[in-house]
C-alpha cells in the first residue's frame, strides 16, 4: 500500500522529469560554497537564495546546527571543493521551544530511553546561536583560516535574511 505523500511526490517527480535538462551538472558544486540552515518547512533555500541544480551545498538539520554539520562542511570543502560556508538560522525556529531535558524526559517516558548524554542543540536566541556555529566551524581546526564563514538569520514573516556576522 503506497502511501498518498507517495503518491504526491511520485507525481510531482514525473513532472519535474519531464522537463529535466541537467542531467550531466559536475558533481563539485558550481559556486563553490555551502549553506548550513535548519530543516525548517518555511525554509525553501533555493527559492530564497536563487539556487539552481548544482550550485552549492545546502546542509539541512534541525536549528541549522554546525556542530551537526561538520562531517558535511569538511566533505564539501576538501572534497568537493567549497570555499565558502553561510550559516543561516530563523525566526521562530522549534529549537527556540524546548530544552534538552524536556526531550529527555519525552523520550524516557514513550520509550523507556535513557539517552541524556545526547544534545539535542536547543537554542534562546536566534542571532546568538548564528555566532556560536560560526565560532565553532572558525574553530574547529577542520576548516581552512582563509574560508569565508558568515552568518544570516532568515525571517519566516519577511523572506529576508538579515545579517548577523559577514
Ligand atoms: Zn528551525
Amino acid at each position: 500500500m503506497v502511501s498518498k505523500i507517495i503518491e504526491e511526490v511520485t507525481a510531482a517527480n514525473a513532472e519535474y522529469a519531464s522537463k529535466f535538462t541537467k542531467g550531466s551538472l559536475p558533481l563539485p558544486p558550481g559556486r563553490k560554497f555551502a549553506v548550513v540552515t535548519c530543516m525548517d518547512a518555511r525554509l525553501d533555500p533555493a527559492k530564497a537564495l536563487g539556487l539552481e541544480e548544482g550550485d552549492a551545498h545546502v546542509i539541512r538539520n534541525a536549528g541549522g546546527r554546525a556542530k551537526d554539520a561538520l562531517r558535511s562542511i569538511i566533505i564539501s570543502q576538501q572534497l568537493l571543493g567549497t570555499e565558502e560556508v553561510i550559516v543561516i538560522h530563523h525566526t521562530d525556529c522549534g529549537m527556540l521551544t524546548f530544552e534538552d531535558s524536556e526531550l529527555h524526559g519525552l523520550l524516557k517516558e514513550r520509550f523507556g530511553k535513557d539517552i541524556a548524554d545526547l544534545d539535542f542543540l536547543p537554542f534562546s536566541n536566534v542571532e546568538a546561536s548564528v555566532r556560536d556555529d560560526i565560532a565553532l566551524i572558525r574553530s574547529s581546526g577542520v576548516v581552512r583560516s582563509e574560508i569565508p564563514v558568515s552568518g544570516y538569520v532568515y525571517e519566516v514573516e519577511t523572506g529576508r535574511i538579515r545579517p548577523v556576522e559577514q
